[in-house]
Protein backbone atom coordinates (compact mmCIF):
# COMPACT_ATOMS: atom_id res chain seq x y z
CA UNK A 1 0.00 0.00 0.00
CA UNK A 2 1.41 3.33 -0.52
CA UNK A 3 0.91 5.37 2.65
CA UNK A 4 1.72 8.25 1.81
CA UNK A 5 -1.46 9.25 0.02
CA UNK A 6 -3.16 9.27 3.65
CA UNK A 7 -0.72 12.66 3.85
CA UNK A 8 -1.53 14.37 0.49
CA UNK A 9 -3.41 17.55 2.29
CA UNK A 10 -0.32 17.96 4.17
CA UNK A 11 2.15 21.11 3.89
CA UNK A 12 5.02 20.12 2.34
CA UNK A 13 7.62 20.21 4.57
CA UNK A 14 5.13 17.98 7.34
CA UNK A 15 4.94 15.45 4.47
CA UNK A 16 8.50 15.51 4.15
CA UNK A 17 9.15 14.70 7.74
CA UNK A 18 6.19 12.31 7.74
CA UNK A 19 7.99 10.93 5.02
CA UNK A 20 11.26 10.09 6.80
CA UNK A 21 8.90 8.79 9.93
CA UNK A 22 6.83 5.78 7.91
CA UNK A 23 10.14 5.08 5.58
CA UNK A 24 11.64 4.04 9.08
CA UNK A 25 10.09 1.94 11.13
CA UNK A 26 12.30 1.42 14.22
CA UNK A 27 11.68 5.49 14.19
CA UNK A 28 7.66 4.94 13.79
CA UNK A 29 7.36 2.49 15.90
CA UNK A 30 9.55 4.39 18.72
CA UNK A 31 7.06 7.66 18.23
CA UNK A 32 4.14 5.52 19.40
CA UNK A 33 5.55 4.09 22.28
CA UNK A 34 6.83 6.99 23.66
CA UNK A 35 3.27 9.64 22.93
CA UNK A 36 1.03 6.01 23.29
CA UNK A 37 2.31 4.06 25.47
CA UNK A 38 -0.77 2.17 26.26
CA UNK A 39 -4.49 1.43 24.55
CA UNK A 40 -7.72 1.73 25.34
CA UNK A 41 -10.05 -0.56 26.85
CA UNK A 42 -13.20 0.19 24.62
CA UNK A 43 -12.80 -3.39 23.12
CA UNK A 44 -16.54 -4.13 22.21
CA UNK A 45 -19.63 -1.81 20.47
CA UNK A 46 -21.80 -1.73 23.42
CA UNK A 47 -18.10 0.24 25.29
CA UNK A 48 -18.03 1.98 22.00
CA UNK A 49 -21.52 3.07 22.23
CA UNK A 50 -21.21 4.22 25.79
CA UNK A 51 -18.43 5.86 25.09
CA UNK A 52 -19.37 7.97 22.11
CA UNK A 53 -22.92 8.73 23.94
CA UNK A 54 -20.23 10.19 26.67
CA UNK A 55 -19.22 12.63 24.14
CA UNK A 56 -22.61 13.30 22.79
CA UNK A 57 -24.10 14.15 25.93
CA UNK A 58 -21.53 16.30 27.11
CA UNK A 59 -20.92 18.47 24.03
CA UNK A 60 -24.05 17.71 21.28
CA UNK A 61 -27.21 17.88 23.92
CA UNK A 62 -29.49 18.97 21.41
CA UNK A 63 -29.43 16.40 18.54
CA UNK A 64 -30.88 13.08 17.37
CA UNK A 65 -30.53 10.22 19.20
CA UNK A 66 -27.75 8.13 18.19
CA UNK A 67 -29.41 5.21 17.33
CA UNK A 68 -26.33 1.91 16.61
CA UNK A 69 -22.51 2.75 16.86
CA UNK A 70 -19.80 0.07 16.33
CA UNK A 71 -16.53 -1.55 14.97
CA UNK A 72 -16.81 -2.48 11.39
CA UNK A 73 -14.33 -3.41 8.84
CA UNK A 74 -14.26 0.02 6.44
CA UNK A 75 -13.06 -1.29 3.06
CA UNK A 76 -11.28 2.34 1.53
CA UNK A 77 -9.26 3.80 4.06
CA UNK A 78 -6.80 5.73 1.07
CA UNK A 79 -10.54 7.62 1.03
CA UNK A 80 -10.29 8.18 4.55
CA UNK A 81 -13.28 5.82 5.63
CA UNK A 82 -12.10 5.38 8.89
CA UNK A 83 -15.25 6.34 10.24
CA UNK A 84 -18.82 6.57 9.01
CA UNK A 85 -21.87 8.54 10.19
CA UNK A 86 -24.67 7.46 8.33
CA UNK A 87 -28.23 8.93 8.28
CA UNK A 88 -31.31 6.75 6.96
CA UNK A 89 -34.47 7.83 7.30
CA UNK A 90 -37.47 5.69 7.48
CA UNK A 91 -40.85 5.77 7.80
CA UNK A 92 -41.96 5.13 11.46
CA UNK A 93 -46.41 5.29 11.54
CA UNK A 94 -46.33 8.00 9.12
CA UNK A 95 -43.15 10.08 9.78
CA UNK A 96 -39.94 9.98 8.33
CA UNK A 97 -37.71 9.53 10.82
CA UNK A 98 -33.50 9.61 10.43
CA UNK A 99 -31.71 6.91 12.09
CA UNK A 100 -27.52 7.56 12.58
CA UNK A 101 -25.73 4.90 13.14
CA UNK A 102 -21.86 5.49 13.52
CA UNK A 103 -19.38 2.92 12.78
CA UNK A 104 -15.30 2.97 13.60
CA UNK A 105 -12.84 1.17 11.82
CA UNK A 106 -11.72 -2.19 12.97
CA UNK A 107 -8.13 -1.31 13.58
CA UNK A 108 -9.40 1.33 16.42
CA UNK A 109 -10.12 -1.56 18.16
CA UNK A 110 -6.73 -2.09 19.37
CA UNK A 111 -5.15 1.61 19.53
CA UNK A 112 -4.76 4.27 22.12
CA UNK A 113 -7.79 6.04 23.29
CA UNK A 114 -7.05 9.59 22.13
CA UNK A 115 -6.95 8.25 18.40
CA UNK A 116 -10.32 6.28 19.23
CA UNK A 117 -10.99 9.44 20.75
CA UNK A 118 -10.35 11.52 17.44
CA UNK A 119 -12.30 9.51 15.33
CA UNK A 120 -15.42 9.67 17.49
CA UNK A 121 -15.50 12.91 18.06
CA UNK A 122 -15.35 13.49 14.06
CA UNK A 123 -18.31 11.49 13.30
CA UNK A 124 -20.04 13.42 15.80
CA UNK A 125 -19.41 16.38 14.57
CA UNK A 126 -21.73 15.33 11.58
CA UNK A 127 -24.68 15.59 13.48
CA UNK A 128 -24.25 19.21 13.31
CA UNK A 129 -22.24 19.89 10.18
CA UNK A 130 -22.55 17.61 6.89
CA UNK A 131 -19.31 18.75 5.33
CA UNK A 132 -15.80 19.16 6.92
CA UNK A 133 -15.83 22.90 6.77
CA UNK A 134 -14.18 25.24 9.46
CA UNK A 135 -16.94 25.17 11.59
CA UNK A 136 -16.86 21.48 11.53
CA UNK A 137 -13.36 21.40 12.57
CA UNK A 138 -14.19 24.09 15.61
CA UNK A 139 -16.60 21.95 16.94
CA UNK A 140 -13.88 18.72 16.75
CA UNK A 141 -11.43 21.01 18.47
CA UNK A 142 -14.16 22.38 20.85
CA UNK A 143 -14.57 18.71 21.89
CA UNK A 144 -10.78 17.67 21.65
CA UNK A 145 -8.39 20.34 21.96
CA UNK A 146 -5.71 18.70 20.52
CA UNK A 147 -7.57 17.33 17.05
CA UNK A 148 -5.45 18.26 14.54
CA UNK A 149 -2.70 16.68 16.08
CA UNK A 150 -4.85 13.61 16.53
CA UNK A 151 -6.17 13.13 13.01
CA UNK A 152 -2.30 13.21 11.91
CA UNK A 153 -1.52 10.67 14.31
CA UNK A 154 -4.72 8.55 13.57
CA UNK A 155 -3.08 8.53 9.77
CA UNK A 156 0.30 7.48 11.30
CA UNK A 157 -1.65 4.58 13.39
CA UNK A 158 -3.04 3.39 10.30
CA UNK A 159 0.44 3.24 8.80
CA UNK A 160 1.77 1.40 12.10
CA UNK A 161 -1.28 -0.76 11.88
CA UNK A 162 -0.65 -1.64 8.20
CA UNK A 163 2.79 -2.53 8.69
CA UNK A 164 1.99 -4.94 10.94
CA UNK A 165 3.12 -3.44 13.69
CA UNK A 166 -0.11 -2.47 16.06
CA UNK A 167 1.37 -3.17 19.60
CA UNK A 168 -2.23 -2.00 21.43
ZN1 LIG B 1 -16.21 13.24 8.04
Amino acid sequence: MNYENFFLHYPEPLQMQIHRLIQDDTKLLTYFEQKYPVGHEIKNDKQLYDYTCEFKQRYLKNTPRLDNCGYKKQTDLVKNALGTHAFKRQLHGGKLKAKHHIAIALQLKQAPEALLRCLVVHELAHFKEYDHNKAFYQLCCHMTSDYHQLELDLRLFLVLDGKGMNFY
